[in-house]
């Protein structure tokens, strides 16, 4: 039996036992082990935290420091992390069992170390505007301002990508952070804090409390030292979180899930589409916000298509994560695992037509479910419409160009979408009639630290990544400077009952 790590939590770069002395399980999902024990931080917990996040931001060095200076920090921290790849892949891929795991994206060259120095890049290029206002002897003008202290909330299926989406440009624009990470998949973050113990950071700069959604998180969002929320997770989660800011009206950041369409078209390339459409679903167990789990697909193809791809996903291997064999992990934890099933159950029941089902993959240890394909599933059904986050599509077929958008957009949710044709222009045509914040059109699933992602409709607001990602973490300021050395008389004669203010 290997032994259990006990983890504490980490406020002004030191770790703490939770005041309450509560601990909760992290188990492993390759086979239902538990393997570390997380603080349950409560209240007390999080005052500390924010307490420290606080005065690093009004009297430490970090709120003072020029933006050129916090970009040298920020391409420290992403040289740092590039040393600790393995350390910090092996500690996720235990935690929540993903593949593809996050370590080659930690190592030089990788997204995240580059999402890290390009942000490092971008801490001093943004630049006030002067205004021409319509007024005499005045000079008006625009800073960017960070928020202060800020919270970053983050779910269970990749904790660390999540993360450096909200921590670079938090940190970048000058704030301070708390981060909460998902009870189900806290380690790896609170292992990136002892990491980066070598990058000499200021006390106070990032802040870590571990814990559940309404005992942690919610004291953290309703924590009046907080002035901004950056919110990834479920849209349910994300509704109670967005009615617990609103209590002092503090803007919020919203990532939150989907149930992307895929729209293949009579021309598509099948051969492009079915890899496509595998590759962004089934290698994570379906378990990222962007899985395309809804499939529409010209009526003309339909049965060549699911052909293919049945016989695609079929032969992929299901197994532990760090069997290099493998080539789709388990399910993220045991709970999440029971809800795939049921929703896997219950499309049964409904009487979709199942073609391939892959609760056979389940083994005696860990929570494993393999590749699953319903067919002729409508729109409006349960399955079509609210996200599984499993390896689980459903298919239907169109007719038309119109109906297929219509359907596509037929959904509360606005994440993302497929376009898969040979004719441009017809995918084009589709595209600007999508409701996504992402449309990718012959390829899926891609994502650079450069490009703006996002949800339409309930599926967030706000942005990460790029440009757009950094300004969701500045607030605009307006100066005004009067070169009139008169103030001008605040009580002048009034001439009529009418005067012009
Ligand atoms: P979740 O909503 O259950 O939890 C997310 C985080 O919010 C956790 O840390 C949780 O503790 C916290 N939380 C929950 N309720 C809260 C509350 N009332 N107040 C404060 N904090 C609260 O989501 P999850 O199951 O961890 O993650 C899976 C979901 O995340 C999926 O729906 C997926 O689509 C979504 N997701 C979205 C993106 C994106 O960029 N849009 C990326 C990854 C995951």
């Amino acid at each position: 039996m290997p032994e259990i790590k006990t983890y504490q939590y980490f406020a002004d770069n030191a770790w703490h036992d939770p005041a309450g002395g509560g601990y909760f399980d992290s188990e492993n999902p390759a086979d239902g082990e538990v393997w570390a024990r997380v603080p349950d931080c409560r209240q007390a917990d999080v005052d500390r935290a924010v307490a420290a996040a606080k005065a690093a931001f009004y009297d430490g060095p970090w709120g003072q420091m020029p933006p050129a200076g916090r970009g040298r920090v920020l391409r420290r921290i992403g040289d740092v992390i590039s040393r600790h790849a393995d350390r910090l892949g092996t500690v996720e891929l235990r935690d929540n069992g993903r593949i593809p795991n996050c370590a080659p994206g930690l190592k030089e060259g990788g997204w995240q170390v580059d999402s890290w120095h390009y942000y490092a890049g971008l801490c001093d290029k943004f630049e006030g505007r002067v205004i021409p206002a319509e007024l005499p002897n005045m000079h008006n003008f625009t800073t960017w301002e960070p928020f202060g202290v800020v919270a970053l909330i983050l779910p269970w299926n990749s904790p660390l990508g999540t993360l450096i989406w909200k921590l670079a440009p938090a940190l970048a624009a000058g704030n301070t952070v708390v981060i909460k990470p998902s009870e189900q998949a806290s380690c790896s973050v609170l292992e990136l804090m002892d990491v980066l113990a070598e990058a000499d950071l200021p006390p106070g700069m990032i802040n870590v409390v571990t814990g559940f959604g309404s005992t942690t998180g919610e004291p953290l969002i309703d924590h009046e030292d907080v002035r901004l929320v950056s919110f990834t997770g479920g849209t349910g989660g994300g509704r109670a979180a967005a009615a617990v800011a609103a209590r002092q009206v503090k803007p919020v950041i919203m990532e939150l899930g989907g149930k992307s369409p895929q729209i293949v078209l009579p021309d598509a390339d099948l051969d492009l589409a079915v890899n496509g459409i595998a590759a962004g679903i089934f290698p994570a167990g379906g378990q990222s916000c962007i899985s395309g789990s809804r499939l529409l697909v010209h009526r003309d193809v339909i049965g060549a298509f699911t052909e293919r791809l049945v016989d695609v996903v079929r032969k992929a291997r299901v197994g532990p994560p760090d069997d290099p064999a493998s080539q789709i992990g388990p399910m993220a934890n045991c709970a999440h695992y029971n809800a795939v099933r049921a929703r896997i159950d219950a499309a049964e029941a409904a009487g979709h037509r199942m073609l391939l089902d892959g609760r056979g993959a389940a083994q005696e240890k860990g929570y494993y479910i393999g590749p699953t394909v319903f067919a002729d599933v409508p729109n409006g059904s349960d399955l079509a419409q609210n996200e599984v986050f499993g390896p689980v599509v459903s298919t239907e077929s169109w007719a038309d160009d119109e109906e297929v958008i219509f359907t596509a957009n037929d959904t509360i949710f606005g994440l993302a979408a497929g376009i898969w044709s040979r004719d441009v222009a017809r995918a084009m045509r589709i595209a600007n009639r999508i409701e996504a914040g992402t449309v990718y059109i012959n390829n899926y699933f891609n994502a650079a630290t450069q490009s703006p992602v996002g949800g339409f409709k309930q599926s967030g607001y706000g942005r990460e990544n790029g440009i757009e990602g950094m300004r969701c973490f500045m607030q605009t300021k307006s100066v005004w400077l009067s070169t009139d050395p008169h103030q001008p008389d605040p009580f002048p004669a009034r001439e009529s009952a009418h005067d012009a203010v």
